[in-house]
């Protein structure tokens, strides 16, 4: 077989990649058909394909390169801990120093008593932990009966058998036998498709009672916690009315229930805050983070955990760990990237140049035809597309064709925007600038204009 390096012509890559590399969310038809586009190069907010076609990245990788591409002192520090270090494990009373002191800088950085730190390779694993760890935290607490956990419908909280079951996207719980027992699905925030013709603050007290109504019915004394991101980023982009967050803390401090908020996306300055828990306002008992953790430079992810439910778990041997736990180079090359965030004061770029400069440019695009509402909250945003912006209407054809055919244009414009449905959504890396901003805004109206032309 020949080397298969960067040089080798895309076709031959694409053919070699359909016929043995099994893509996530991708049919193998599509990757038969039209192949895979081959990333090949990236540097701060751009990426470059095997063709050589520079692409602007809206979507920092998976909303996780928050600090850009090609920062060389991650990679000197990886190379710098495999060589001291390259694994060791923290099970059976062992640590070493990249996990010491990177849990020591999350309970520094983290709100409240959000003090403990248990590991993990990725954002659904760290959610598996979470399942195990409320469950066992009520079982400790002699209450072994508290075990339901609430979601909601349109969650993402990964693709491992319990984080799936967490998540409420219908098409993940049809292959695979999902959900697992015990977790309940209420309604999700969204105002704009759901909302009808309550305000959106009615609507948000509405939904968040939803939680109230859930654990009526189920007992207080069943339900163990409920889990939501800040911001729903897989989902769409769902920024949730002002009034939703202040009544599910109230309801889930009235009735002795965790609140597990999933930063996976929201977390290490995408909403201008270190969590999206201090943006809105949220005290959580536990927090999902990954992604952001290390831009996206290593797999690594976690629980932060509060005093409280931490004691608790301490108190006994909680029986769960992966081998890659605080995975020492993963966890040097997170220590690193928190560095860079603080030193290079990034949350300060987001929350006083980028945040405000692509809200305005993005609010704008409400002008376009096709958008009826631009959402934003720091650096992750959304458009709904629609035919009618009067009624909030959806495309008559099958929903998301028209996020599809936009996404088609995205690709041929050099710019990366996901679709969701009808939803086009963008979480640009946060150090992008102004005029990066431009870019990425131009190229996006020029595939909405090339989506609105196809449409007619
Ligand atoms: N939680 C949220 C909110 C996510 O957005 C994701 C991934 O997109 C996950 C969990 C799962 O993380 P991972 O893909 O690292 O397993």
């Amino acid at each position: 077989m020949p080397a298969i390096t960067n040089h080798m012509p895309t076709a031959e890559l694409q053919k070699l990649d359909a016929a043995h590399h099994m893509h996530p969310f991708t049919t193998g038809d599509e990757l038969a058909q039209k192949g895979a586009r081959v990333i090949t190069r990236a540097k701060g907010v751009f990426l470059t394909d095997s063709e050589g076609v520079e692409i602007i990245d809206g979507m920092a990788g998976l909303w996780c390169v928050n600090i850009g591409y090609g920062r060389d002192e991650l990679a000197q520090v990886a190379a710098r801990q495999m060589r001291e270090l390259p694994f060791y494990n923290t099970f059976f009373q062992t640590t070493h120093v990249p996990a010491i002191a990177l849990a020591a800088k999350l309970a520094e950085l983290a709100p409240g008593d959000l003090n403990h730190v248990f590991f993990a390779g990725s954002g659904s694993e760290a959610n598996d932990t979470n399942i195990r760890m409320v469950r066992t935290y009520w079982a400790m607490k002699g209450q072994p009966d508290k075990k339901v956990i609430i979601a909601r419908k349109n969650g993402y909280h990964g693709s491992a058998m319990g984080s799936a079951s967490l998540g409420g996207m219908a098409a993940m719980h049809e292959q695979g036998g999902l959900p697992i027992p015990d977790i309940h699905h209420i309604n999700q925030p969204h105002w704009y498709a759901e909302g009808g013709d309550m305000t959106p603050e009615e609507f948000g007290l509405a939904r968040a009672r939803e939680l109230e109504a859930a654990i009526a019915e189920i007992g207080e004394d069943r339900v163990a916690a409920f889990i939501a991101e800040p911001v729903q980023g897989a989902g769409g982009v769902i920024i949730p009315p002002e009034t939703y967050w202040p009544e599910i803390q109230r309801i889930c401090d009235a009735h002795d229930i965790l609140l597990i908020a999933d930063e996976v996306i929201t977390g290490f300055g995408r909403t201008g805050n270190w969590f999206g828990a201090q943006t809105f306002n949220i005290r959580p008992d536990i927090m999902t983070i990954a992604k952001g953790l290390s831009s996206g430079y290593a797999p690594i992810g976690g629980s932060i955990v509060s005093d409280a439910v931490a004691a608790v778990i301490g108190s006994g041997e909680f029986n769960h760990g992966y081998t890659y736990s605080g995975h020492p180079v993963a966890a040097a090359v997170a220590l690193e990237n928190l560095r860079l965030i603080e030193e290079e004061n990034i949350l300060g770029h987001v929350r006083d140049v980028a945040a405000p400069y692509l809200q305005q440019k993005w609010e704008a695009l409400t002008d376009h035809p096709l958008v009826g509402e631009a959402k934003i909250c720091g650096m992750m945003a959304s458009l709904a597309l629609t035919p009618d912006k009067a009624t909030r209407a959806q495309f008559a054809a099958e929903a998301g064709t028209a996020g599809l055919i936009c996404r088609e244009h995205c690709f041929a414009n050099g710019v990366i925007m996901r679709h969701v449905g009808d939803r086009m959504i963008i979480a640009p890396p946060l150090v992008i600038t102004p005029d990066e901003i431009d870019i990425l805004i131009e190229r996006a109206v020029k595939s909405l204009d090339g989506c609105l032309a196809d449409l007619k």
